[in-house]
């Protein structure tokens, strides 16, 4: 065990993106490369972007993952409670530590205040590009008689941070980033705690980060500008920072960023859409973080024993939808016979086929399992193998297989099979290979015309698999229908 301890620090604001999903990712694979402990805190402090439901929806994806915390709101543990909207006495105390101090001040300019602020100072930066758009200071050094005069006319106070003057340069020592450096008077006197008790991300962040133990922040690269005010605020309250690593952006293909755009952005629409938790998890990996090699399949457990921050790298990745659908197909395809049913199950429960023989779809499943992209392909599938005996064949089919070379191979297969007791894969191989021999013909004339005659499509899955599937009787039927004309 060392004393590695990391979060995940997801606002309840909504769905899991994989963006988010794989700052969780990097943040276990972190702790448990080092034996050091995945703890979740749920930053709920944004009471307007609060959505119900969105932290169980968060939980429920980071088990599907296989990222489960060592603590959390639901598991508990030592340093709780793991929801900051539970935590907002400790947000009070520091506030109130840093006013006593002379770092934070009460603050009663109103939000129409605030607009005019602004506005203005966007009209004055047309005349001077180099003037900030920031909060002015105006109630930085207020009386207690100025205090009282807003207080009587009913305005709350915010707390907002004092970035000191003069300036100076905050020095960001990122493991990823390596060192960036910051002015002061970039900053804004940030707002820590709202008029409405709550805290900020900023103080909540800081608090909750020292009190929880943690060594190593890994967070997305749009956090990096808000560390050096988190800086001031470790300096103040006398504590010492844990390092940050500030992961590299998701980009689209277009290389955008993909936290801009709608679409697919949520986890969860990889699992329903069929995407295996093994073959995302390999693919987010590799967003960001390589192997340092070509390699490119990893289970949760090679990513572990690998995964070092050194090998994460600073440029954007994109997320290549074509690769992930490659890794699915190649999870899928090494899925054992009894998990892959499993896996494919509530996608068949999504079709009309759902109550048929379940040994049958069993077979099935393990007929198509090579051509699986996604668990959802099941579907499409499936109708093959239902399709009733006395469908209309297309005219196309019917004509070829009334031709003469059609019908030679086909009767010759027939008399084989009335022949044999029964229908195996490699029985039906024998059978074609002593038809070709017999008959002379090979190639498309043989295979093509017997998987038209047997399924009624020109393509579809491995052959001697479907008539074994099907079984003598009813791959005898389908045959008689051909060469007695019933289908023409
Ligand atoms: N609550 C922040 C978020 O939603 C966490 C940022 C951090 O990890 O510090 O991304």
């Amino acid at each position: 065990m060392s004393d590695v301890r990391v979060r995940f620090a997801p606002s309840p604001t909504g769905a899991l993106h994989v963006g988010g999903l794989r700052t969780a990712l990097f943040n276990y694979l972190f702790a448990k490369h080092h034996g050091g402990r995945f703890i979740l805190r749920i930053e709920d402090t944004d009471q307007e972007r609060f959505v119900a439901g969105a932290e169980d929806g968060i939980v429920e994806m980071l088990h599907w993952a296989g990222l489960v915390p060592d603590e959390g709101p639901h598991l508990g543990g030592d340093n709780g409670p793991y929801r900051q909207s539970e935590r907002r006495e400790l947000y009070a105390k520091y506030a109130a530590r840093l006013i006593e101090q002379g770092h934070a001040y009460q603050c009663y300019v109103t939000p129409a205040e605030l607009e005019r602020m602004r506005a203005g100072q966007m009209e004055a930066q047309k005349s001077d590009p180099a003037l900030l758009v920031k909060y002015d200071g105006r109630h930085r050094d207020l009386s207690d008689k100025e205090r009282r005069r807003f207080e009587n006319e009913g305005r709350k106070a915010v707390v907002r941070m004092r970035i000191p003057e003069p300036e100076e340069q905050i020095v960001v020592e990122d493991l990823i980033r390596g060192r960036v450096v910051f002015n002061s008077s970039q900053l804004d006197d940030q707002v820590l705690l709202k008029s409405d008790g709550f805290p900020t991300y900023h103080l909540a962040v800081v608090v909750d980060d020292h009190l929880m133990g943690i060594t190593h922040i890994l967070r997305a690269e749009e956090w990096l500008s808000s560390t050096p005010k988190h800086l001031y605020l470790y300096r103040w309250l006398g504590w010492e920072p844990p390092k940050t690593a500030h992961l590299p952006l998701l980009l689209n293909a277009d290389r955008s960023k993909m936290s801009k755009r709608g679409g697919d952005t949520a986890a969860g629409v990889y699992r329903d859409k069929g995407f295996l938790p093994e073959a995302l998890v390999n693919f987010l990996a590799l967003l960001g973080w390589n192997p340092g090699d070509d390699r490119e399949v990893f289970s949760l457990e090679d990513l572990i024993a690998e995964f070092t921050l050194e090998r994460v790298g600073k440029s954007g990745s994109v997320f290549d939808l074509d690769k992930l659908n490659w890794m699915n197909q190649g999870y899928i395809g090494k899925l054992p016979p009894d998990d892959l049913y499993a896996a494919l199950r509530p996608f068949i429960d999504r079709t009309p086929h759902a109550a048929e023989d379940e040994e049958v779809l069993r077979q099935i499943c393990l007929i198509v399992q090579p051509s699986l992209v996604t668990l959802a392909d099941i579907g499409g599938h499936l109708p093959f193998f239902f399709r009733p005996g006395d469908a209309p064949l297309a005219p196309e089919l019917a004509n070829a297989l009334a031709g003469e070379e059609a019908q030679t191979v086909i009767s010759a297969f027939r008399e084989r099979l009335r022949a044999a007791d029964g229908l195996d894969a490699p029985g039906f191989k024998e059978m074609m290979k002593a038809v070709q021999k017999e008959t002379g013909i090979k190639g498309k004339g043989l295979w093509g015309t017997m998987r038209w005659a047997i399924t009624r499509e020109a393509e579809g899955p491995d052959l001697a698999k479907v008539a074994a599937l099907f079984g003598r009787d009813k791959v005898l039927d389908r045959l008689e229908r051909v060469l007695g004309g019933i289908d023409k």
